[in-house]
């Protein structure tokens, strides 16, 4: 029986990381999880999985909680909740689905304690991929990843080594947008970005998945994950979303990694790896029904965010910070309808631009950058 704490449990991943646990009662057992506002959700989970620690975002929800749960849940909140609960004492592997880099400090105390990580929360590794690396690599502690792409990437590199990968090659369903030119992105409406075409997830990834900044965090992800520099990854749109990711190696062969699009996939083989088990009622990939795969160049004039994030990549240090920062800040705006579509560009790119960067940032620098930038970009509206 594996025992998982799970961060951001109310979340699109955490979700469907409940499916997983509910579908294989006898393998695992949700000890620990953290919700942001849902606290309806919250008690719902509490009363199906019996958790012995709960983590909500504010202090008064975790007060009204305390009195609708049992004496046997401990109930915290904040960053110091969402800390216990990363660290949790009863776990064997946490799954990090919070958003955003509200992540990142509980995922470097859970590196220490020597927690397993399945980890979804791409900003962490975005906004500080150095710190969080490093740390794993000193502790031996594994880091598994959920995204789609990257467990894609995980899979396919079972039984070979890193030193013969030539190149990555991410696969980008295109998003919302993907059949827009860029005058056509004047004026798109949130509902329309957030209408995306083959996969079902949390709000702000539907929005970064539009403007195709999600593929530019995840070739920062993959940088940090595989140790692999950034001329070596390239993105290669993909509509049908069946090959998930490939490797191609020093020999010309290449190795993908190909299913139905489902989250729940990369987080099983997160939670069973190096094992598998049935996904029972897992629709089966049938090529022959789709009949046919498309790819196509990415076009890197519309959808510049893309770029921003290869070059933040390169130049590294804080860049990243910032990009993630500004971007989280900007996304933000554009659900609130405070700014339009292609206004989350201008502001990453005004940000990027005004950063003077710092090689090797401390977490303090790091969050003081990440705290920074979200307040200037908002005070730019
Ligand atoms: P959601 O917005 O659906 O869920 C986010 C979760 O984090 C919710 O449980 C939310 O709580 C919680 N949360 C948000 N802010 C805070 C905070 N400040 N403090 C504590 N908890 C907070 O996001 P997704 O599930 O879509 O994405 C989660 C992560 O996984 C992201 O990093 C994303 O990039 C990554 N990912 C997601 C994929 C997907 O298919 N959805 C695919 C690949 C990666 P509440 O709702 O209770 O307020
Ligand atoms: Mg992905």
């Amino acid at each position: 029986m594996k025992k998982i704490s799970l961060m951001g449990a109310t979340g699109s991943i955490g979700t469907q990381t409940l499916d997983v646990i509910r579908e294989h009662p006898d393998e695992f057992n949700l000890t620990a999880l953290s919700v942001g506002k849902n606290i309806d959700g919250a008690r719902k989970m509490i009363a199906e999985f019996n958790p012995s620690l709960v983590s909500v975002q504010r202090e008064e929800d975790a007060e009204i909680l305390k009195k609708d749960v049992p004496l046997s849940v401990k109930v915290l909140y904040g960053e110091e909740g969402l800390v216990q609960v990363a660290c949790h004492q009863d776990a064997d592997i946490l799954v990090n689905a919070v958003l955003g880099s509200v992540g990142l400090y509980p995922t470097m105390q859970a590196i220490e304690a020597g927690k397993t990580i399945a980890i979804a929360n791409k900003e962490t590794l975005v906004t500080a991929g150095h710190l969080v690396m490093e740390a794993a690599r000193k502790k031996g502690v594994a880091l598994l990843p959920v995204d789609s792409e990257h467990s894609a990437i995980f899979q396919a590199l079972q039984g070979e080594q890193e030193k013969n990968i030539e190149k990555l090659v991410i696969t980008a369903s295109g998003g919302s947008f993907r059949d827009r030119t860029r005058d056509e992105l004047v004026g798109v409406t949130v509902k329309e970005a957030l209408n995306h075409p083959n996969w079902s997830m949390g709000a702000k990834i539907t929005i970064d998945s539009a403007s195709m900044m999600n593929k530019g965090l995840e070739v920062i992800e993959a940088h940090w994950l595989f140790d692999i520099p950034y001329d070596k990854i390239d993105v290669l749109q993909h509509r049908e979303s069946i090959i998930h990711s490939m490797i191609q190696f020093h020999d010309t062969s290449v190795m993908a990694q190909l299913g139905t699009p489902d989250m729940r996939v990369p987080i099983q083989y997160a939670l069973t790896y190096p094992d598998r088990l049935d996904r029972p009622g897992g629709k089966r990939l049938d090529l022959a029904e789709i009949g046919r795969l498309h790819f196509e160049k990415m076009d890197f004039e519309r959808f510049r965010c893309l770029g921003f994030a290869y070059e933040a990549g390169r130049t590294g240090g804080s860049m990243t910070t910032v990009l993630n920062a500004a971007n989280e800040a900007a996304v933000a705006l554009f659900l609130d309808n405070k700014i339009s579509f292609l206004g989350i560009e201008e502001l990453i790119e005004r940000a990027l631009n005004e950063h003077e960067v710092i090689r090797k940032p401390d977490l303090e620098t790091i969050r003081e950058i990440d705290r920074r930038t979200r307040l200037t970009v908002s005070q730019w509206i």
